[in-house]
């Protein structure tokens, strides 16, 4: 049998999406352990209770996760209809 490389993420909010994406680079398999069920729409959720709170991210941020995630600026301003 192959050996296939697995990495293992627990948290899937910001920082375990986008380590996840990251490590999709370097592992064959990559698994995201959330706790929570994700909602349909873009709500708050008991695992992030910040996300209630107004949410800014810096343009370097913005610059990378555009990178990772080719168009996502574009939904950002679609949902803030900017
Ligand atoms: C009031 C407030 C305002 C803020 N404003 C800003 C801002 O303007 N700009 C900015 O950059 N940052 C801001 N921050 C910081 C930012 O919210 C955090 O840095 C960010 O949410 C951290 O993301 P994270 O993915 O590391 O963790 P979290 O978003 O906390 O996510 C943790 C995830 O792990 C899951 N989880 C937890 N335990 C388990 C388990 N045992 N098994 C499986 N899953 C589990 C949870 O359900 C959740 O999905 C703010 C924070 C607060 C509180």
């Amino acid at each position: 049998m192959q050996h296939k490389s697995h990495a293992l993420v627990i948290g899937g909010s910001l920082t375990g999406l986008l380590m996840a994406r990251i490590l999709a680079n370097h592992f064959d398999l990559v698994t995201i352990v959330e706790r929570d069920v994700y909602p349909d729409q873009p709500m708050p959720r008991k695992g992030v209770p910040h996300s209630r709170f107004p949410h800014t991210l810096m343009l370097r941020g913005q610059q990378i996760f555009e990178q990772l995630f080719p168009g996502l600026r574009g939904c950002f301003k679609r949902q803030l209809r900017l």
